[in-house]
């Protein structure tokens, strides 16, 4: 589900003016399929370039968000975390002992959540949904 997505090509088409440690975020961020938040973003982009401190970080995915390049997500950790905006919709499933986040799709939730809203008298354009489980001990 995750192409990378040139977040460095999508600054440039909303004239955000791309510095080399923006570049740097952007390219984490691009490679990221993982939903990092700011700590973890930090200690990748200062893998690269150590001069980026968290705060820079911070200002960055605070300016591509409000650019509508990031979605942030809070899946329940208090944490803000991090994706590029997908191309296409996917939800997601926290495990909430290990904190992996699973992406998926599901039609029928699709189809669902859009007679929902038409019973409430909307049509609907955009929804999260957020499932948070335990991973199911199986045998053989
Ligand atoms: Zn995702």
């Amino acid at each position: 589900m995750h192409q990378a997505i040139d977040i460095e090509a999508l600054c440039a088409e909303r004239g955000l003016r791309i510095t080399d440690q923006r570049r740097t975020i952007a390219r984490v961020l691009s490679e990221s399929d993982d939903h990092p938040d700011v700590e973890k973003l930090h200690e990748r982009a200062s893998a690269i370039d150590p001069r980026i401190s968290i705060a820079t970080v911070y200002r960055t995915v605070r300016l591509f968000e409000e650019a509508g390049i990031l979605d942030r997500h809070d899946f329940g950790d208090g944490r803000a975390r991090y994706e590029a905006t997908p191309e296409a919709h996917h939800d997601h499933l926290i495990d909430v002992e290990s904190g992996k986040v699973i992406e998926f799709v599901d039609p029928e939730l699709e189809q669902l959540q859009r007679q929902i809203a038409e019973k409430l008298g909307y049509r609907l354009v955009d929804h999260r949904m957020e499932l948070y489980g335990v991973k199911l001990e199986r045998d053989g």
